[in-house]
């Protein structure tokens, strides 16, 4: 067990375990938060009192979260110095489970996205962000609701993996020369370069639990997203990968689209279709005929992409939720960034950290709880009290102040 500096684990909660691919949540576990930058903290305020209602609710005093605080991001690095404490990311494996507010990166040099290094250090290899919409928001689309997707974004590798080095740095240039005498292919001098690693076994656990997701929900189809027709080795291997993985474990479960539309002898209504759109097209898919995909998995700049523009179609970046999740450790966080205009106003909307909970909820089977956040989002939103990200875009709505948001889903959660 680590030892904590800055943070105070609470008295009053039990660690939740991980044993044989199972979690074991104790009615008391302790669950570590960073507040995040920015708009963090007045984000988290709300969602934290959304979060103890409804467990109160949903089980009386018979489970409570005990909330521990810990640190990074600015507050971190005002208070110790240090922009994320070892002892933070040790409680983030120590405890199981985590949610996170959004946490500011300064772009070009200076230090390391504090996130990405959350996702690699502990390895949460899943980003997962279901988009789905709530009836009342305005969106720019015709008919929203036909838009129901979960993307599972690859988190650890890609051209996100950081390595990357500067444009006439003493390693680019080494590495230019090497790929034109020793692997004969052309690159033009001074040439910045970035790496785009993509493994078979990143690839194919990522999608993995895609598939795992898509029939422990009994979803319809799993999309496998790519650039393969450019990008042959590494987003066609994706795949590649990806069909090789639904065929050798779960044969029983999937069909092609292919085998589908042969009604070829493993094409079974009951089966849930695997197929791949590549990257462009699917974009036009989301629009043109969105109620024709369920779960996408895809890597992972792909899958940053795609996540926040179907959460612009149903609604906007206020209400997308996401988890980042690997083998028996996960933190849960919303889509969307600092929104550093906004912070300390009270102003903007704490609705996706509210259904990144929801997402926390499920996974630790709290279910009871995750549904009655979700009834409460569904009641705030018809009773069109919202924040001003929504109001804009609701004729006749009026708008409230992210604690009032919180507390109208709290209400909403009686109704
Ligand atoms: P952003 O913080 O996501 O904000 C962009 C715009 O999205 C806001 O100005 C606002 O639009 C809208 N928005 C975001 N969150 C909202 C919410 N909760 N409610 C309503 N509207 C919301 O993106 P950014 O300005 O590009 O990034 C700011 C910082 O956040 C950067 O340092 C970036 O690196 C970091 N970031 C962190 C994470 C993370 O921690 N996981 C993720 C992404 C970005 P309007 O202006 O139209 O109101």
């Amino acid at each position: 067990m680590a030892t904590y500096k800055f943070a105070s684990v609470p008295s009053n909660g039990e660690r939740i375990t991980y044993a044989n691919g199972v979690l074991n949540v104790p009615n008391n576990p302790i669950i570590p938060f960073v507040e995040g930058d920015g708009t963090g903290p007045d984000i988290w305020r709300a969602s934290v009192r959304v979060f103890d209602a409804a467990i109160e609710k949903a089980f009386g005093g018979e489970r409570k979260v005990a909330w521990m605080k810990v640190y990074a991001g600015e507050e971190s690095f005002t208070k110790y110095n240090d922009w994320l404490p070892q002892e933070t990311v040790d409680a983030m494996q120590e405890f199981r489970v985590s949610i996170k507010g959004p946490l500011s990166t300064p772009v070009g040099g200076g230090i390391r996205s504090l996130n990405v290094t959350l996702r690699q250090v502990l390895d949460l290899y899943a980003c997962i962000r279901p988009v789905r919409y709530f009836e009342g928001v305005g969106s720019p689309m015709k008919d929203p609701g036909k838009l129901n997707i979960v993307v599972f974004r690859e988190n650890t590798e890609d051209v996100y993996a950081g390595i990357e080095w500067k444009a006439g740095s003493p390693e680019a240039e080494k590495l230019r020369l090497f790929i034109e005498t020793e692997l004969g292919k052309k690159m033009r001098e001074q040439s910045a370069i970035g790496i785009k690693p993509m493994s078979e076994f990143g690839s194919k656990r990522l999608i993995d639990m895609a598939y795992r997701y898509a029939i422990k929900h009994c979803l319809p189809s799993v999309t496998l997203m790519h650039k393969g027709n450019i990008m042959k080795f590494t987003e066609g291997a994706f795949r590649d990968w990806g069909y090789e993985v639904a065929r050798e474990k779960f044969p029983e479960d999937t069909c092609t689209e292919a085998e589908l539309t042969k009604g070829g002898p493993t094409a079974r209504a009951d089966a849930i279709v695997m197929r791949d759109r590549i990257a462009d097209s699917m974009f036009q898919q989301l629009l043109l005929r969105p109620g024709e995909y369920s779960v996408i998995a895809t890597p992972n700049l792909n899958g940053d992409y795609l996540s926040d523009a179907a959460a612009a179609q149903v609604g906007g970046l206020g209400i997308a939720p996401g988890g980042n999740v690997g083998d028996g450790v996960a933190v849960f966080e919303a889509t969307h960034g600092t929104a550093p205009k906004y912070a300390n106003l009270n102003k903007i909307n704490p609705g996706s950290v509210i259904l990144s909970g929801v997402m926390m909820f499920e996974y630790m089977g709290w279910n009871e709880a995750a549904k009655l956040i979700v009834k409460g989002m569904e009641n705030a939103i018809k009773s069109k009290r919202v924040t001003y990200d929504l109001a804009r875009q609701m004729p006749g709505a009026t708008e409230v102040s992210t604690s009032g948001f919180g507390d109208q889903v709290i209400a909403g959660m009686k109704s």
